[in-house]
């Protein structure tokens, strides 16, 4: 094993995170930069460049003292060019070069995968996964992604859409998704979705509840409020748990027969309901899996939080 060091980025809509690595992944040093989305996202590249080589100048290292910089991104990449395109919540509409940009600027060695699939090598390598060669990693936030590693090697489909959990549907007949089809998982069980369900549910509701009053008061809720209100016992905010959760088992019970990897982990904002959330999901878990997938597939919660993304993407360089 080298002793050289890695560079992890973690480029989002709004900040760019990096971290620099031990060859066995332990964080050395960490910052982040605002990301400037401004003129089709073209200072974004030119930014990370900047911050990386202020960074090593602050701390005296060179090129040679790295094995190589990773980098996980939104969008569709294309793993051997290098190029990433289709990122809109970074305006980037038009083909980006960031691993011809980045190589010739700072002369290290650079690779780019996405950032769902980036997360999921990060709870493989130091997080929940354990190391384990069949991981896949479900992120609720805002949207539902996915990332998948199946006997050691992570997936990406013949265009890069392998692990798009979000889009597995769960009700035929269900809501409208951003992707144009219905009944997506991310159309009930993302941060959005939740809260979609929670309007729904609250409008054919009758009894008594805090979550409803918030509703009909006119005030905005958000995932976390309805979690909140379950864990105090609020009868339709548990009414609305157990629909997600009743979702979220269909949807990872179909990936569990599929794929039988050793753990599910379940990451991303929504996550953060806990356990809470996570005993529920597996009630429904075990109901949708036959026995052999029920003995040997194991949901739990990612442990990384938003570190998972810089230690992913230098997992890439290694
Ligand atoms: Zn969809």
């Amino acid at each position: 094993m080298t002793d050289k060091k890695l560079i992890g980025v973690d480029l989002g809509g709004t900040t760019c995170k990096f971290a620099i690595l031990t060859a066995d992944g332990e964080i050395q040093q960490r910052w982040s930069i605002d990301t400037n989305i401004l003129d089709e996202g073209s200072h974004i590249i030119p930014d990370i460049i900047a911050s990386i080589q202020d960074h090593l100048k602050l701390y005296n290292m060179v090129a040679s003292d790295f094995q190589g910089i990773g980098m996980g991104t939104p969008g569709t990449v294309d793993l051997e060019k290098g190029t990433v395109i289709g990122a809109y919540n970074l305006n980037w509409k038009t083909l980006q070069h960031p691993k011809r940009d980045i190589e010739k600027a700072t002369g290290i060695p650079f690779y780019v995968d996405n950032d769902v699939n980036v997360a999921a090598m990060g709870e493989q390598w130091k997080g929940a996964g354990d190391k384990s060669q069949n991981v896949t990693l479900v992120a609720l936030g805002t949207g539902i992604g996915g990332g998948i590693i199946a006997d050691g090697h992570l997936l990406h489909g013949i265009a890069g859409s392998a692990g798009e959990v979000g889009h597995v549907t769960v009700d035929p007949d269900g809501y409208e998704c951003t992707c144009g089809k219905r009944g997506c998982l991310e159309t009930v069980a993302s941060a959005t979705g939740v809260v979609r369900v929670a309007r729904d549910m609250a409008e054919e509701f009758a009894g008594d509840s805090k979550l409803k009053q918030i509703l009909d008061d006119g005030d905005d809720i958000s995932s976390k409020i309805v979690f909140e209100c379950a864990e105090e016992g609020d009868k339709l905010a548990l009414m609305i748990v157990d629909k997600v959760a009743y979702y979220l088992g269909l949807g990872l019970g179909n990936i569990g027969n599929m794929l039988n990897p050793e753990y599910i982990l379940i990451g991303g904002g929504v996550s953060a309901a806990g356990d809470f959330l996570l005993s529920r999901v597996d009630k429904y878990f075990a109901q949708f899996v036959f026995p052999n997938v029920r003995n040997t597939t194991h949901l739990r919660l990612a442990t990384l939080g938003n570190t998972a993304g810089v230690i992913g993407a230098a997992s890439l360089a290694r």
